[in-house]
């Protein structure tokens, strides 16, 4: 997901629900070492003023009437989450930052970490072996050429440009605003995590630019063909357009998915059910874990477990998506 230029009207997201229905796994958890792909470095007041509150979804949005703006509405929900236990926001940027840092060890977890630059690199100086440095780019938001975004990553040790965030502004996957960034990326071999899919609810009217219809990943293809060596993975897997998603896994064998944020923003019936859509058609290999936490810590262990208590996923395929799909995209015998 992304952290909004509204601030405190834009995202305190996802508040709805109760707690999700436990579903019992069949096979044993993965307990090795977990690679989480989409980690944000991010102000503690980024999804609006804190604490906010996270309950875990039964729904995927509650009713609104719109007499109130919608921004509004969030805020006051995650004010008093309506669920039992919600995962509280960390208060402060210190407290984010301590506590997220935290959790990656305690969880043996090597993050893929997005953010400012100056963020990222403060974090992952107190924490140098959890963190892999992505950085995140919205072109709608500062005027970045893609020849500043390559010196950044010659001079800083940025190995991930991630999470790429043009949906929020409107601007498709195969904008031609985009193809001198597509170009250095391939031309430099760097790994590219972008945004297709879900937002937070009612995005549209948090964000002026974001649209549903940007969710397809078949704007990727042409990218994909020009450029044949990038490495590309679609964050929260394109969600819900799984047909389209299937069909560019299918088409498109380099592809890879990441599943941020769905342990949160869908019921757990439907993330499993399309985690299993895609595990059933084939594609287990391709599917990496993220938990895009952004100011709740404990979003980081509840991305894991809802691996973990997937009915459908082998022990396997459990420590593919959460570990070894990921370390064999980012080629991390390599480094
Ligand atoms: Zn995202």
């Amino acid at each position: 997901m992304q952290l909004s230029r509204y601030g405190s009207i834009a995202a305190a997201i996802f508040l709805f629900g109760c707690a999700p229905e436990t579903t019992m796994s069949n096979s044993a958890p993965y307990k090795g070492p977990v690679i989480d792909m989409h980690l944000h470095a991010m102000a503690a007041t980024a999804q609006g003023p804190p604490p906010l509150g996270v309950c875990f979804g039964d729904t995927a949005g509650p009713a609104h009437d719109p007499r109130e703006p919608w921004g509004a509405g969030l805020i006051s929900r995650s004010k008093a989450p309506p669920c039992a236990e919600p995962i509280w926001s960390a208060e402060t940027d210190d407290a984010l930052r301590d506590q997220s840092l935290a959790e990656l060890e305690r969880l043996n977890v090597v993050g893929v970490l997005s953010g400012p630059r100056e963020r990222v690199a403060a974090w992952k100086a107190l924490s140098p072996d959890r963190i892999i440095s992505g950085h995140q780019l919205n072109i709608a938001r500062g005027t970045y050429t893609p020849e500043e975004i390559a010196g950044y990553f010659d001079e800083g040790g940025f190995e991930v440009l991630a999470e790429v965030s043009n949906q929020y502004a409107g601007i498709a996957p195969d904008d031609e605003r985009f193809d001198g960034f597509w170009r250095m990326a391939a031309e430099k071999d760097i790994p590219v995590g972008i945004h297709i899919g879900v937002g937070p609810p009612g995005a549209a009217y948090l964000f002026d630019g974001y649209r549903a219809r940007l969710s397809n990943p078949l704007a990727l293809e042409e990218i994909l063909i020009r450029h044949p060596t990038l490495r590309v993975y679609v964050m929260h897997a394109g969600w819900p357009m799984r047909d389209e998603m299937k069909a560019m896994l299918y088409a498109h064998p380099q592809l890879y998915v990441d599943t941020g944020v769905l342990q949160m923003a869908l019921t757990r019936a439907e993330y499993h059910n399309f985690l299993e859509d895609l595990t059933r058609a084939g594609f287990t290999e391709r599917i990496m874990f993220g938990s895009d936490q952004m100011v709740w810590p404990g979003l980081i262990e509840a991305g894991i477990n809802a691996i973990n208590d997937a009915p459908f996923l082998t022990t396997e395929q459990k420590a593919a998506i959460l570990h070894d799909n990921a370390a064999r995209f980012l080629r991390l015998d390599e480094r």
